[in-house]
């Protein structure tokens, strides 16, 4: 597998964030969101054995192991991947676009799937199958950057009654939308939603190995 970076971190984001954590960086990404912090996992990276991406967390020690990218379902080996972590006892989530079929991954992954709003330039991809087949423990995340986007985002969750399935995410672009103006909108319109801002980014800026 192509693997950018492996390290650990506390979890920024998703419905575990706080909890310390392996992130694996898979090299690539498809898509080009405008707002992109993970650029610099567009090329590069090295060649890992499964072998040695399963010692490099062990070594690293967390019981929860974040795939992540780049985007990590473009690597074929990543179910297989998947597979072994759950199958040495971690807690295994990925993040990923909306943009692909996640069928191949192990039960017992926690998806944590990133629908694209129009601000990202990429909402096009999205691909809505997804949202109907949720399993329980996986969650959507919406990264909103203006007031449309997140009107965008409340009408996708009340059209596919998500708020009913699982958990939904919503986190605002860094940098582009105050976190307080996007509370005020939530607590307005009485969203069940959990709203999260970019934990390790407060705590170490941006950048790779953070
Ligand atoms: S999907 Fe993620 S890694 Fe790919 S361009 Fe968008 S934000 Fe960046």
């Amino acid at each position: 597998m192509r693997i950018a970076e492996i390290y650990s971190s506390i979890q920024g984001e998703t419905q575990y964030a706080g909890l310390p954590c392996t992130l694996v960086r898979t090299t690539g990404c498809d898509l080009r969101c405008g707002y992109c912090d993970s650029a610099f996992a567009f090329h590069g990276g090295r060649d890992m054995t499964l072998e040695e991406i399963m010692a490099e967390v062990s070594r690293l020690g967390a019981p929860l192991v974040l795939l992540t990218g780049g985007e990590p379902m473009l690597q074929r080996e990543l179910p297989e991947l998947a597979g072994r972590l759950l199958s040495a006892g971690y807690r295994v989530m990925i993040e990923t676009s909306g943009a692909h079929a996640l069928d191949a991954l192990p039960a017992g992954v926690v998806r944590v799937i990133d629908m694209k709003a129009p601000g990202s330039g990429e909402s096009h991809r999205n691909r809505l199958d997804l949202l109907r087949d949720l399993r329980p423990g996986d969650a959507v995340k919406f990264v909103l950057e203006d007031e449309a986007d997140y009107r965008w985002a409340v009408e996708m969750m009340g059209k596919h009654r998500l708020d009913h399935t699982c958990p939904v995410l919503f986190s605002p672009v860094h940098g582009r939308l105050a976190p307080t103006v996007l509370a005020e909108w939530i607590l307005r319109d009485r969203l069940p939603v959990r709203m999260q801002v970019q934990l390790h980014k407060l705590l170490w800026g941006e950048g790779p190995g953070r």
